[in-house]
């Protein structure tokens, strides 16, 4: 028996052990024999740490070669990767240790000791680690050592969970999806093959790894296609723009693309060289599309997909990539859009969508009541974004369920009013948003982000408003703010703005 997702992963690796896997800026590039070779002494570290198939390794580090070793590291031993967000603090972390019980954790040195602590008082057994040279106790000691070569990998099969990944937890707290060795290896090579990926290209990769963009969708596809990853420890206009003449693709969240076109020297000549621009994890707007063209010449390919299923949906590699849609669902990938009674909606009508395939998780490690809200017996998904399906089987997301405003009996789709208002001349960005309303149940909260090139007041809001939008979806209130709150992957936190405006109308 095999292991269904490091053999195929590590399959270059072992044909090609000089192909460069990473390049990082001033550093020395990393072969995909040095990757496999690292995996293997983690992997052996695990093991000798009594590390069993499927016991989990939580790690919360800094973006790294080590950390993506220490992946594939933890499936060359059979384990579980939880990776987490670097944000957590200490206190947030124990949910996540109590939650998944992992076997070790790995963290930042400056918290080894506050989480030695935590890790003690939820769980019994936990070892904590870290991957510097700087702390006692560290995973990485010994490393020269011949001892510590795990040569062969642990065998695991395609249902075997492979990782667990949180998700945002903007509604209640993070739920840890289970991703088994099939739904991640079927992703991955859903993805190249949709997107062309060839050991001659280079990959900026600029996106977080403890999320699906920046481990599963960049760093896996690079791993099965050959592609080389140009590394960067965040995205960061300068270096981006540097790498770009020597690179080939880059996957990114919108708010790259806005950030880059902020910047006058993304032009033509610098993108000559690449060939693919990806965007996901939030929408990206049709005028930021539309500005992508008009600067570089390349349409940029946007694709939907979430923590719970892997990628969905893609716009076309060849032909029409349709700015505002995240494009047909995926070959292997099956999606419906439901109405609230089950049925499902007409062409272009919006409803719930749902998706079914070898992408889909597991369920949520733990958590079987909340696995049966959102996992059907049959296999269907229930993602909790709206969407509509145009008669060319192109998807748009209209937003999350639970985001949407029901105001008077009028349902309104905040996506809609977004659109309408980030046209307005003077308006940067904007979020709609429900709050309570002692008449209306809801009452429409647009905040609103100026773009310093016209002056503008709600006044210009309403009257421009007024000619494109059925008064019950006109906003009831505007705020203006500098900046939206946004997490890392660049998605508005609305559950925080309906918090801070929570009372508007009730005070
Ligand atoms: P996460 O699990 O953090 O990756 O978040 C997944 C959610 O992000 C999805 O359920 C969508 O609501 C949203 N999302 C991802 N990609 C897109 C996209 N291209 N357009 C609009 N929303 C997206």
């Amino acid at each position: 028996m095999h292991n269904h997702l490091y053999d195929a992963l590590m399959a270059q690796a072992k044909a090609q052990p000089a192909m460069p896997f990473a390049r990082t800026p001033g550093k020395e590039t990393v072969s995909r024999g040095r990757l496999a070779d690292g995996a293997a002494r983690f992997s052996g570290r695990l093991q000798h740490l009594g590390l069993q198939p499927g016991d989990r390794v939580m790690v919360q580090a800094e973006k790294s070669i080590a950390v993506l070793q220490l992946y594939l590291g933890t499936l060359h031993a059979g384990g579980i990767f939880v990776p987490l967000n670097t944000a957590y603090t200490a206190s947030e972390l124990a949910y996540f240790i109590k939650n998944a019980a992992p076997k070790l954790l790995v963290c930042d040195p400056s918290r080894r000791a506050e989480l030695t602590g935590i890790a003690a008082r939820a769980c019994t057994g936990i070892h904590v680690e870290t991957l510097g040279k700087d702390s006692r106790g560290t995973l990485t000691d010994g490393f020269g050592a011949a001892s510590t070569l795990s040569a062969a990998p642990v065998p695991r099969g395609a249902r075997d969970i492979a990782a667990i990944l949180y998700t945002s937890g903007t509604t209640g707290r993070p739920k840890g999806a289970m991703l088994s060795h099939r739904a991640l290896l079927s992703n991955s090579k859903t993805l190249v093959a949709m997107w062309c990926f060839t050991p001659g290209d280079v990959l900026i990769h600029a996106l977080p790894i403890y999320h699906t963009h920046g481990l599963f969708v960049a760093t896996n596809v690079a791993l099965l296609s050959g592609a080389a990853l140009h590394v960067l420890p965040r995205f960061d206009v300068d270096t981006v723009l540097q790498a770009m003449p020597r690179a080939t693709a880059m996957m990114g969240v919108p708010t790259f693309y806005t950030r880059l076109l902020a910047d006058p020297r993304l032009d033509q000549g610098r993108t000559a060289n690449m060939r693919l621009f990806i965007s996901g994890s939030a929408p990206l707007r049709a005028e930021t599309h539309r500005a992508w063209e008009d600067r570089t010449g390349h349409r940029i390919l946007e694709r939907y997909g979430m923590t719970e299923t892997n990628m969905n949906t893609s716009n076309p590699y060849d032909g029409k990539r349709r700015a505002g849609t995240v494009g047909p669902p995926l070959p292997d990938v099956e999606l419906r859009i439901l109405a609230k009674d089950g049925t499902p909606v007409a062409t272009g009508a919006t409803g719930m969508i749902e998706v079914r395939g070898p992408n889909v998780c597991s369920g949520y490690w733990g958590m079987p009541e909340q696995t049966a809200q959102v996992l059907r017996p049959d296999g269907w998904f229930i993602t909790g974004d709206l969407g509509q399906c145009d008669a060319e089987g192109y998807i748009t997301i209209v937003g999350r369920a639970k985001d949407l405003i029901i105001s008077g009996g009028f349902n309104i789709y905040p996506a809609e009013v977004e659109t309408e208002i980030d046209a307005i001349p003077g308006v940067l960005e904007s979020a709609v948003i429900g709050v309570p309303h002692p008449d209306f149940g809801e009452g429409v909260v647009a905040v609103i982000v100026a773009d310093g090139t016209a002056p503008i007041k709600k006044a210009h809001i309403q009257a421009a408003l007024s000619e494109r939008l059925a008064g019950f979806k006109h906003p009831k209130k505007v705020v203006f703010l500098d900046t939206l709150p946004r997490n890392t992957m660049g998605k508005v936190q609305k559950a925080e703005l309906r918090q801070t405006y929570g009372d508007l109308f009730t005070t």
